[in-house]
């Protein structure tokens, strides 16, 4: 709470709550805080102000960027109780109508609100009752609203606010004539807010008919860089690529993983020299027909493929949720790619993992990557053999403690014992789960951190601005993409 005649507030607090600097109501601002938001996302802070201030917006955000408390924050905060539905929320399908109005029920318990989520295969009786009951909040899939729109089910139904989310899957669902229905029992003056992770053309055209000289938003990927994502590098040698990249798969220990590769060559490589290691492993680029494209992705998304090694075109538009870790085996071209690479992880608030592999001549660029993006990178020193090791024996002792004794290892166990001794039946056990060790080449691999600082020092000698250069690679990086680099070079942040 911030008004102007009280004592300033100590800088500490109010940096420990942006979310407070744009006028929310304290009671939402309580659900905000103990549902764990700290910073609001960028589609936030940009959102927020102008819903408050009562414009109407069109905005395009990924999935996972925090779209539903962008809008469920300020609407929320404004909502009167003075009965009767004042915001309806229109989403595409029942699995996301229950998530929203769940979020929502999260975010707005302390401010009172009551949501109820109204789709197909429910009791109609039972959801107009709720409705009627004094919710201020209608969240609803495209179908069912307006069966109660056009039966008159709903008593003096007339919101101020509409929120029309995850657009471009309505109408990939075939909904669009069915919002422009709804959209006829709703009062014409209104406050109408579009959400949509991608913006084709009959979503544009929607908006245009619904929307009332609307603000409009874009966030790029670009500006979700670092939220979520930790961002490490390792400085290797060239030829030291592929065991850098297998010993911190061994350490990692990753969920699911997209490796980025320059070219088609070096994603078909490597993605062999995986499987032969043993991992399951699938290429992704662009000479591949359709078909098998939709294969790799698919058994990807369905957890069958572990690891998707892929060019930056395939990968564009992606989206897979829970990918915990990027490694650029190669660095991206520019930072535009880098960014777009490593949001492909980090999402709906998970933390997530970007690598990157650089040698010493792409130095300077990885530098110039991180001062043009902001992003948070610290350099990081490849795991010895040794250190792979310890982290898996870790692994293995805790799932060893954790798993549960079953009937047949007891049963199995009862006539062992008289043939052979505990300590040598653990071993031979052992022996048998242990999983070979992938990891080779010496002991140690890439640059140590002396090294690495030795490297910053001449790195950060005369730059030659907008030269572009340093990279002394094959491809140099375009002057153009580093336009505020140009400023201040090389910032020794380490
Ligand atoms: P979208 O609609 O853009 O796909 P959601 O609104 O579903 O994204 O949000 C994804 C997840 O991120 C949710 O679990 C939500 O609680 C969480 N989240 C949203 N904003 C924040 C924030 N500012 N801080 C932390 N977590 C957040
Ligand atoms: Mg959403």
């Amino acid at each position: 709470m911030t008004h102007p005649d009280q004592q300033p507030v100590p800088a500490e607090e109010t940096i420990a709550c942006e979310f407070e600097s744009f006028g929310l109501s304290a009671d939402i601002v309580r659900g905000l805080k103990e549902a764990g938001f700290k910073k609001p996302s960028p589609i936030q802070e940009q959102a927020i102000p102008f819903v408050l201030a009562g414009k109407d917006m069109i905005a395009q955000a990924q999935t996972g960027t925090g779209k539903t408390a962008a809008f469920g924050l300020p609407v929320m905060s404004q909502i009167t109780q003075n009965g009767g539905v004042e915001v309806l929320v229109v989403t595409p399908t029942r699995e996301l109508a229950s998530q929203v109005s769940t979020e929502l029920f999260r975010l707005g318990k302390y401010a009172g609100v009551k949501t109820v989520a109204v789709y197909g295969g429910q009791s109609i009786t039972r959801q107009v009752d709720l409705v009627n009951k004094g919710a201020q909040v209608l969240v609803a899939t495209p179908g069912r609203l307006l069966d109660h729109l056009r039966s008159g089910r709903l008593k003096g139904f007339a919101p101020k606010v509409v929120v029309l989310d995850e657009a471009d899957e309505m109408l990939d669902m075939g909904f669009l004539e069915d919002i422009e229905a709804i959209f006829e029992f709703l009062p014409k003056k209104r406050q109408t807010l579009l959400f949509s992770a991608t913006m084709p053309k009959a979503i544009s055209r929607l908006g245009e008919k619904i929307l009332n000289q609307p603000v409009h938003l874009k966030i790029t990927s670009g500006a979700t860089t670092g939220v979520d994502i930790e961002q490490r590098y390792y400085v290797i040698a060239e030829h030291e690529r592929t065991d850098a990249t297998v010993r911190l798969l061994e350490s990692e220990g990753p969920d699911r993983t997209i490796i980025f590769c320059r070219t088609k060559r070096e994603t078909e490589a490597l993605s062999n020299e995986l499987i032969s290691l043993g991992y399951v492993a699938r290429a992704l680029h662009g000479d591949m027909d359709q078909k098998s494209r939709e294969r790799s992705i698919g058994a990807f998304k369905n957890a069958e493929v572990e690891i998707l090694v892929a060019t930056d075109v395939a990968a564009r538009g992606l989206d897979v949720t829970g990918v915990s870790h990027v490694i650029n085996y190669h660095m991206p071209f520019d930072a535009e790619s880098y960014v777009h690479r490593i949001g492909r992880t980090g999402r709906a608030g998970k933390k997530g993992v970007a690598i990157t592999l650089v040698s010493p001549f792409e130095f300077r660029s990885i530098k110039r990557i991180q001062e043009v993006t902001g992003a948070p990178m610290v350099v990081d020193q490849v795991p010895s053999i040794k250190d792979v090791e310890t982290l898996q024996d870790q692994r293995l002792v805790q799932s060893i403690l954790e798993s549960k004794v079953t009937a047949g290892a007891q049963r199995v166990l009862a006539r062992m014992e008289q043939e052979i001794e505990l300590k040598a039946l653990a071993t031979k056990l052992l022996s048998m789960i242990m999983e070979k060790t992938l990891v080779s080449g010496p002991d140690q691999i890439g640059m140590r951190p002396v090294e690495i600082e030795r490297l910053e020092k001449r790195s950060q000698g005369p730059a030659r601005p907008g030269s572009g250069g340093g990279s002394g690679g094959r491809r140099p990086f375009k002057p153009g993409n580093f336009h505020r680099a140009g400023k201040k070079p090389y910032p020794a942040k380490h």
